[in-house]
């Protein structure tokens, strides 16, 4: 017989695809003896039969959940629905992955007109009984009835005033029985219904609840965004309340182990006096710092610490934590392992492995290779000038600057549109993780290090600021004020989530550095990895950084951006425009001695490490004027100076512009077919080089120059091109006399080659795999045109699985490189490969290029020291597979 319910000490932290991830944690914590509240989970399963009958709880279900809740009153000994001595519970729910805030939780189910009065007797505390009532006809009325809270809180803010209270605290038994009364009207009115009295009745709508929040719109987005996939469902806790809202030797909180912004050492979170449930995270209060609770209670303090480090010790992972303190004594109610910043994850696993905790293997595997993209940004220059407006808690790291909005919609579309912004609310709520997603930063005026802008921030990589007590904001009129300054709406600031300030205007940033654990983490991952790491720079400046960041060649030098320089240009349009071949070469030239200064300088960057050099690539339109810019100026002309010297010369150059004017220019002519028909530009280009390296053999520098020709897609195209490259090394070596090694080798990015690399190899000596054109090329995509129009509906409708301009596809594209690799090497067994579309700073791609056997992979230079550690992780993750599949052979 399926078992879909099981008591608490039932399960274990294993069984998380069925229990859930809080489920499995508390059937943990209960086996090691933690004093966690006794209660039973409805497996994922039972979510997944429900809807299976359509939307319905399966009888089976139903009768395990009351066998369940019978086995839950005996331990306890009270009843569900008892007036006398009441059981009490909540249902919370929990899938697999934590979804923060996505789905919500039901406290002191079981309360009603008859076991209210019989709380207030057996607690002698008539008070903490109704407004425990109260607490739960809202939420149960929000969430499954549907009722807005807002209705809740205005009519509980009347009553207030109407008493000429400032807050909660002062409210009597009697206030709160005057509430209930009203409570029970508003729901009356929405559902033309009185609210459930039976408690078991109550208990069933809320495990249905907890099921229907399973497909809820901000649940679905959730899932989307974190790629969690839908049909693994949500299980259902039910649990026996435990109550910190029983006075002031109780309270709820919530905490970690260790700093989840720094990773230091010391336990870090928030708690609250007499309050129960969410008050912590919702940011309605504000809370007080775990370090105060060592003053206020020490003992329970003590206890505290000790099952946090037990946790941590039995975990090995920095845990997040929620407790209640019921007069004096302490219970947890879940742990899990915590979201941290980047710079907290690398800290912690570099920490925990010196602690002895774990092996360097699992410290590099506990960083996301994802998440270093916080660390390597630009923060905040320290010697700027900077009006700082306000400081608030620095909840998520990161600098950024952007236009003030006040509304998550609004962000989402200017963000949208490419327009940074920053979002400016009170705090957030679930429903605006669309905006978020779309802005740079957030900036709250309430809520802690725990609430719900820091926690999904923090996720999401992204700075923030929270509990700016500071700002009063207008949310109507778009505005805030600070101090004697008012930001509107579109006024642009700047914010420091890891100092909390907010800054007027945009202020100056700088580079990232690596901290000393994250080096020593890089140092471990250079040990371990079996993939080499190199950059992609078009620039001494670039290459330069590259070395700093632990790059080991340069796996792309583009040759066009050094075209592109504005003193240049004029020199290359008057080379493409030249009549016949003196004039070109006369142009040429000119451009030789720029670009082997450029080289030089990249080669001395790279201190004897390989640098790929591509040949020219783009179409040569590109270095000209827009052809209905031109057209405009023309007409212009004719018009105004029909008889000007400008006139005739803005007419050839239209002229020109209209013979290189290509219907398709991403398959038109560019590439090695640039060199096939100018042959004196790559040859120039290749002399440029090979004059560059001879200048640095002359000063006793190595070099080794990998000379590639672009988009090949014939062998004969290659073995063209190859000959001029030999020919320019050989007339250089002559005329200067010095000696340097090279190669020759070519960008892999067109199916043809891919599918005949075997030819193609006799005249390479090495692939490098260009995937951003292997992916135009293989789905038949232009770039430009797909991502702006149909790509993005393509990977929300799940037709595929990713931006594969992002994400290496590796069933098409993938598979054309691994043949690739296959061929070539058959020719050539020593031929070198490697990666260097964006890809190669892509962690999944990273994977598979290790797996396919490259001999390197090539990325941005900001993007080096992920690829460095996503690369260890390729190779512990495979070489630990390798070793059990011979353990177990
Ligand atoms: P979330 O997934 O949003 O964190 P939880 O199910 O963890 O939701 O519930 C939120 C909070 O409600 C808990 O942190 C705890 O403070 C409170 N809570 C849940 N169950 C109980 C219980 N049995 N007794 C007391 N408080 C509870
Ligand atoms: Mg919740
Ligand atoms: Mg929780």
């Amino acid at each position: 017989m399926d078992k879909f319910v099981y008591l608490f000490h039932e399960g274990n932290g294993n069984m998380r695809e069925l229990l859930g991830g809080k489920g499995a944690n508390l059937a943990e914590m209960t086996k090691i003896g933690l004093p966690v509240p006794f209660g039973f989970t409805i497996t994922t399963q039972a979510c997944n039969a429900y809807y299976e009958s359509g939307k319905s709880i399966p009888a089976l279900v139903e009768k395990q959940t009351l066998d369940a809740l019978a086995a839950l009153e005996e331990k306890m000994g009270k009843k569900l629905g008892d007036p006398k001595n009441p059981l009490l519970v909540s249902v919370r729910s929990g899938s697999v992955f934590s979804m923060p805030g996505m789905m919500d939780t039901i406290l002191n189910l079981g309360m009603n007109d008859e076991t209210v009065v019989g709380m207030a007797k057996l607690t002698n505390n008539p008070r903490f009984s109704y407004d425990s009532y109260r607490r739960f006809i809202q939420m149960f009325s929000n969430v499954v009835l549907e009722i807005d809270t807002y209705f809740f809180e205005q009519f509980l803010e009347e009553t207030r005033e109407q008493k000429g209270y400032y807050a909660d605290p002062e409210m009597t038994a009697e206030d709160w029985q005057e509430v209930i009364g009203g409570y029970k009207e508003i729901v009356k009115k929405h559902t033309r219904k009185d609210f459930p009295q039976d408690p078991k009745e109550q208990l069933f709508l809320a495990i249905n609840a907890v099921f229907n929040s399973w497909n809820n719109q901000r649940a679905i987005v959730y899932r989307r965004l974190n790629k969690i996939p839908d049909h693994l469902g949500t299980a259902v806790n039910v649990q026996s309340m435990v109550f910190g809202n029983m006075g002031d030797d109780s309270g709820t909180g919530v905490a970690f182990t260790r700093n989840p912004s720094t990773g230091e050492k010391v336990l870090y979170g928030e708690y609250l006096i007499n309050a129960q449930g969410e008050d912590v995270v919702a940011g309605i209060r504000t809370p007080q710092p775990i370090a105060t609770l060592q003053k206020e209670m020490p003992g329970v303090f003590q206890q505290f610490a000790d099952t946090c480090h037990r946790l941590e010790q039995h975990y090995k992972e920095m845990q997040d934590i929620e407790f209640t303190v019921e007069r004096g004594k302490l219970f947890i109610l879940q742990t899990r392992n915590g979201k941290r910043t980047a710079q907290a994850a690398i800290r912690i696993a570099v920490e925990m492995e010196k602690e002895g905790i774990i092996d360097k293997k699992s410290a590099l595997l506990r960083v996301d290779p994802d998440q270093l993209n916080q660390l390597l940004h630009r923060r905040i220059d320290d010697s700027a000038q900077k009006t700082i407006l306000a400081k608030g808690l620095p909840a998520s790291p990161g600098a950024a600057t952007g236009q003030v909005v006040f509304d998550a919609d609004e962000a989402e579309q200017l963000g949208n549109e490419g327009k940074k912004v920053i979002l400016v609310s009170p705090e957030t709520t679930p429903d605006d993780i669309h905006g978020m997603v779309a802005s740079q930063a957030i900036l709250t005026s309430r809520g802690g290090m725990t609430s719900h802008a820091a926690v999904v921030a923090r996720g999401m990589g992204k700075a923030c600021i929270c509990g700016c007590e500071a700002l009063k904001i207008d949310m109507k009129g778009k505005q805030f004020v600070v101090g004697d300054k008012v930001i509107r709406h579109g006024d642009i600031i700047t914010v420091d989530g890891s100092t909390g300030e907010i800054m007027l205007g945009e202020i100056p940033m700088i580079d990232p550095e690596l901290s000393e654990e994250f080096q020593q983490l890089l140092v471990w991952a250079d040990e371990e990895r079996k993939i080499g790491v190199r950059a992609n720079a078009d620039n001494p400046e670039d290459a330069r950084k590259s070395f700093e960041f632990g790059a080991c060649g340069i796996g792309l030098c583009r040759t066009e951006h050094m075209f592109m320089d504005l003193k240049r240009i004029p020199i290359v349009q008057k080379m493409i425009l030249a009549e016949n071949y003196s004039e070109r070469m006369e142009a040429l030239e000119q451009l030789l001695p720029m670009q082997q200064g450029d080289f030089e300088g990249i080669f001395e960057a790279m201190q004897g490490f390989p640098v790929t050099i591509r040949l020219l690539d783009p179409p040569l339109h590109e270095f000209l004027p827009d052809k209905e810019e031109l057209l405009v100026e023309v007409t212009k002309l004719q018009i105004l100076e029909p008889q000007s010297k400008e006139l005739k010369q803005k007419e050839l150059l239209l002229k020109k512009v209209r013979q290189l004017d290509e219907f398709n220019p991403m398959l038109g002519h560019r590439g090695c077919r640039l060199g096939m028909i100018y042959p004196e530009i790559y040859e120039m280009q290749a002399k440029a080089i090979f004059y560059a390296a001879a200048v640095l053999a002359e000063k006793g520098i190595a070099v080794q120059p990998e000379i590639m020709i672009p988009l090949v897609g014939h062998v004969n195209e290659l073995k063209q091109m190859r000959q001029l490259v030999v020919d320019a090394a050989v007339s250089v070596q002559e005329e200067t006399g010095k000696q340097f090694d090279y190669t020759i080798g070519t960008m892999i990015e067109i199916p043809r080659a891919a599918l005949t690399a075997d030819e193609i190899a006799e005249e390479a000596d090495f692939f490098s795999f260009g995937t951003n054109d292997l992916t135009q090329t293989t789905f038949g995509y232009s770039r430009d045109d797909a991502e702006g129009k149909f790509l993005q509906a393509y990977i929300e409708n799940k037709v595929l699985p990713d931006n594969p301009f992002a994400v290496l596809d590796q069933d098409g594209v993938g598979k054309l490189v691994e043949t690739g690799v296959k061929l070539g090497r058959a020719t050539k067994p020593s031929l070198k490969t490697g990666i260097c579309g964006e890809h190669g700073g892509e962690k999944s791609s990273i994977d598979f290029c290790y797996r396919i056997g490259l001999d390197y992979v090539s990325c941005s230079p900001y993007r080096v020291p992920l690829a460095r550690l996503a690369a260890a992780q390729a190779t512990i993750r495979h070489e630990s597979k390798n070793e059990q599949a011979v353990t177990t052979a």
